[in-house]
Formats: structure tokens, sequence, C-alpha cells
């Protein structure tokens, strides 16, 4: 039998029913002729429950047991699946990630799975039972601790599913009807696209557009699968949703694809640093080692051998950036006079690999946001994106200014 991945995100199975409404989905591909892996996430609202507990108990939290408590929501909604289908006569079970096993790193809370064994599951289906409802954004480490995949991985557990199991598709259910030019909260303006490039859904996810986990979409571009993301509001047809492909696949594109935005961002200076070889890395490592996931730096000019050095990184990591560099300091690997802090910002980025061949697009970003009168405090440039820090207030504005400045309501 042909085998589909189907994943469903926590508005789609936020409710009991929800719940039936996506079974009744399962039931149409098991009904044509599919052997179903359903991944689920947890019922909406509920990760983010788990998560502030941890945070409450303990604001530095031991990485393993945070896994711990945040995994548990997707065991509620794989179990309540497997039961939903019974009951409409489709053989299924649950599978926990350590039951198949989805075998990870140990790098708890963002751990990168290495490997699923496809022997169980197959073995079940060759026996009669047609959909397996695994739970996702869970694995187990080599220590045989459970580990998460970080934030929006049940999205990656569906594509290393569909590459294990080389399933025709992967189908992700979500809350919106498809990748749209920017998220259609921001302005009603955003547009839904039929197609999009991996490189181009690579940078959007990791640019902070949380429609698909960055790491589902690698895996996806590695491996060939045929990504889809739909809604599961609306009636399916071939046609529905985007289509996650290759460069090659697409006729036509703006040179802006999409824009994206991180709003939970800080930005960290450490002032009065010696100028001199080594500081970086005296800087940085001990934040690598703390778990910080530093995003843009710049360091100032240097003035009399003393300089500057800005970073920034996602606002619930401040506390811990703020503990490994004075901890640093203390044991006298590096120094600084102040630490100043500025949690109010956010990340807005532009994306389009037609910025390959077109000059003027970043100036063009920085007129549009010049004319709204918001001031820019980083930014950094890549190949086929362009990313500005602003003061958190703008991002909205920025947002829509952008999407309007680059056109993208209208099809290239
Ligand atoms: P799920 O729980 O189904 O995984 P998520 O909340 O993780 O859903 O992702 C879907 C959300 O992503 C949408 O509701 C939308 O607000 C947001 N989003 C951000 N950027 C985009 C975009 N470019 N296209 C579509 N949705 C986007
Ligand atoms: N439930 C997890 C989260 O909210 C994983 C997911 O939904 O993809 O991050
Ligand atoms: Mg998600």
């Amino acid at each position: 039998m042909p085998i589909l991945v189907m994943k469903f995100g926590g508005t789609s199975v936020g409710s009991l029913d929800r719940i039936q409404r996506a079974a009744k989905r399962v039931g149409r591909e098991v009904a044509n002729g599919y052997d179903v892996i359903v991944i689920v996430s947890a019922m909406s609202g509920e990760t983010n429950k788990l998560v502030g507990y941890v945070e409450e108990t303990s604001p530095l939290f031991d990485a393993r047991e945070y896994d711990a408590v945040v995994s548990s929501g997707e065991n509620v909604t794989a179990g309540l699946m497997a039961m939903t289908l019974q009951e409409m006569d489709v053989p299924a079970r649950s599978w926990q990630g350590w039951q198949v096993p989805v075998k990870t790193t140990s790098a708890h809370a963002s751990a990168r799975i290495e490997e699923i064994p496809n022997e169980n599951i197959l073995a079940k289906f060759g026996e009669g039972m047609k959909v397996a409802v695994v739970a996702g954004f869970q694995g187990i480490s080599p220590e045989g601790r459970i580990t998460t995949l970080g934030r929006g991985g049940s999205d990656t557990t569906a594509v290393a599913f569909a590459a294990a199991f080389g399933a025709e598709r992967c189908d992700i259910y979500t809350d919106v009807d498809g990748v749209y030019t920017t998220d259609p909260r921001i302005t009603a303006k955003a547009r839904k696209l039929d197609r999009i490039a991996f490189e181009e859904m690579l940078e959007l996810a990791s640019l902070g557009a949380k429609v698909l986990q960055t790491r589902s979409v690698e895996l996806a571009m590695r491996y060939n699968v045929k990504l889809r993301v739909l809604s599961s509001f609306e009636e399916p047809s071939d046609e529905a949703g985007t289509l996650v492909c290759a460069e090659e696949d697409i006729v036509e594109s703006n040179v802006v694809a999409g824009v994206a935005y991180s709003r939970e961002e800080a930005k960290l200076t450490l002032t009065h640093v010696e100028d001199r070889p080594g500081i970086a890395a005296a800087i940085f490592g001990p934040l690598a080692d703390a778990g910080v996931n530093v995003d843009m730096i710049v360091q100032n000019i240097s003035d009399a051998g003393m300089t500057d050095m800005t970073f920034s990184c996602p606002v619930n990591e401040v506390k811990r950036a703020e503990k490994a560099l004075k901890d640093a300091r203390d044991a006298g690997e590096m120094g600084f006079a102040e630490l100043i802090a500025d949690t109010e910002v956010a990340k807005v980025s532009i994306v389009g690999i037609g910025m390959r061949s077109h000059a003027g697009v970043a100036a063009k970003m920085f007129k549009t946001l010049r004319d709204e009168g918001i001031n820019i405090k980083v930014i950094t440039t890549s190949e086929i994106k362009v990313s500005v820090l602003i003061d958190r207030k703008y991002m909205e504005l920025a947002v829509q200014a952008l999407h309007d400045a680059f056109e993208l309501d209208k099809a290239a």
C-alpha cells in the first residue's frame, strides 16, 4: 500500500470535535487506499501552558525535565486520535516517540532526529492496521531520555516520517490554507502562494514564519519529500494549499517572495570590551555553551583598543545570556563595563531568491522603513534575505509597509 503522512497542528486537534473532523479526513485517505501515518501536535495552547509551568518552577530549568514535561501534550492527542479512528472502525494505534523509536540527539529542547526505524510500524500495517498515530515533537536520546525537537517540531516529525517511510506525500494540516506572502494575521493583503521554493521557505521559516518549522523544510529539501501545507478546515482538493518544491518547478515568482517577522527578540550590548584576537570567542563561546541562540552580531569601531559588541537573541534567553556573560567575566575570560539589554525589539525580514539577480532590494527596504519613520537598529543580509532589528511597537507597521512596497499582493 502507498503511505501518506498527514500532520495535524494544535488548532486542528484543539477539541474533541476537531479531532473527529481530522479523523474523518484520515478515514477518507484510508478509503482512497493509503496506509496513513498521522502526526499530531498537542491541543492548541497546551504546550505553552506546559512551558509556563516549567518556567515558573525553575527559571533556568534542567532541559531534560523541560522535555519530560512539554512532550506530554502530544501523548494525549495521539491516544485520542487513535480512539476516535477506532470509533469510526478504522484500525488505528498510537505511538509515542520512544515507542517507534524516534531516535534523536541528546540536545534537549532542540534535539535533531537521527533515525526512525520503520520495521515496527510497517509490521503493524502488514497485520492490517491502517493508521499509525504518532505523537509529534518528541523522541528519545541515546541515553534513553525523552527529547523534544524545539517549538513547532511536529512539522519535522512529519517530514522525517515521510522520508523514513518513502511516503507519497507529507500533508501539513494547519489553521491557514497554505503559505502566504506574510502572516495573514498581520495584513489582509497577504496572498496565498500556490508554490514556494524550498530555499525561500527555509529562510522564511528560520526568520520567524512559524507555519513550518525550519528543520522540517531542511529535511524535505534533502530527502525530496513532497510537502504540502493546507487547511484542516476547508474541503480538500488537489489544488488546495501550497506545495513546497524545488526552484525549477516554479515558473514565475516575485523578486521578494515574502516578509517574515520574529516578535520576541532582544538586543544585548556589551560596552567597553577589549578589541583583541579571541574576544569574540571569549564572548560567544560561553553563550553557545549556555544554549543561547545568538543571531545578529555587530562589533563597533574600536576606540583606544576598546569596542562595543552587540548581538541579538530570543527574548526568553536573555537571563541565560546575562548569567553566562557575567560568569565568564567573573572567571576572568573577558571583561566589559556594562551589559545593556533591550528586550523591546523585533526582527523583520524580506526573503526571495530573485534577490540574487536584482540590485537595490535592500535599499528599497531601508527607504520604505525610513518613510514610515522606523529606525533600524541592526541589519544583516545574505544572498536571499535582508533582516532588520527594529522597535517591537513598529513591527506590524513595518511588515505591512514592506508588503505594500514590494507589491506582494500581486502575483508575478
Ligand atoms: P500549527 O499549530 O498547525 O502547527 P502554527 O501556529 O504553528 O500552526 O502555524 C500556523 C500559523 O503560522 C498561522 O496561523 C499564521 O498565523 C502563521 N504564519 C506566519 N507566517 C505565515 C505565512 N507566511 N504563511 C502562512 N502562515 C503564517
Ligand atoms: N506542540 C509543540 C509546540 O507547540 C509542537 C508542535 O505543535 O509542532 O511547539
Ligand atoms: Mg506549528
